[in-house]
């Protein structure tokens, strides 16, 4: 689960913020200036911190920059009014990773968090084959065998469980296994993911009702215990 930091001095604003990243199953801290932002920023080192411009106490471009020249290399994201053209490039200068003009939308704002999270993970980490028990499957080859037996897995079945399979014991949330399995182009729903969960889990669990290896994290998502 990824740990946001939202520093914005607009109340309403900011519980909307909190409120619907919480609803995302994030983990979120909240600050109303820049000089209690900076502080939690680096007290609970967050993965990424969404960054409001226009600060009372230190304002956003000075909490970024004492950020970065302190070595932090947390993600930011900036929120700027709109029509600080200027502001923005500065505060790209700076060292935010990406910018947000408001008025946004939240959905807007999620896909970007999502999207940077996602790019700051290293890559290629994706197993290439899976053993356990007697199962082996292979992801290059979309072959799966439970001793003999062939296990009929769908090419979404194949993705997801690679997934999954990358970040052992790492919960994932519904959310995030739509992006990155689905992406944004068909618009299913997290049920996609619990249906699809389901199906694998007949496949590749011995006792599909007391699964060992894909577990179900109330409320959450997903995790592979190997
Ligand atoms: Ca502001």
């Amino acid at each position: 689960m990824s740990r946001l930091l939202i520093v914005e001095d607009e109340p309403g604003l900011l519980r909307a913020l909190a409120d619907g990243f919480r609803f995302e199953s994030y983990e979120v801290l909240t600050a109303a200036d820049g000089e209690s932002g900076y502080r939690l920023a680096k007290e609970q080192n967050p993965d990424l911190i969404i960054l409001d411009l226009m600060l009372p106490r230190m304002s956003g471009y000075d909490v970024c920059r004492k950020l970065r020249s302190d070595g932090a290399a947390t993600l930011i994201l900036m929120l700027t009014a709109r029509g600080e053209e200027a502001d923005r490039v500065v505060g790209l200068d700076l060292g935010a990773d990406d910018y947000l003009t408001k008025p946004f939308s939240v959905r807007e704002l999620s896909a970007r968090v999502r999207a940077l999270l996602r790019r700051a993970k290293p890559p290629n980490t994706s197993p290439d084959e899976l053993r356990y028990d007697d199962v082996h499957i292979d992801f290059r080859t979309y072959e799966a065998r439970r001793g003999e037996h062939v296990l009929d897995l769908t090419r979404k079945e194949f993705q997801l469980l690679r997934l999954l399979v990358s970040r052992p014991d790492d919960v994932m949330s519904r959310e995030e296994l739509l992006d990155e399995v689905w992406g944004l182009e068909n618009y299913p729903t997290t049920r996609t993911v619990d249906t699809h969960v389901f199906h694998l889990r007949s496949k590749v669990e011995r006792d599909p009702k007391n699964p060992r290896h894909l577990i179900t994290v109330h409320g959450i998502g997903y995790r592979w215990t190997p």
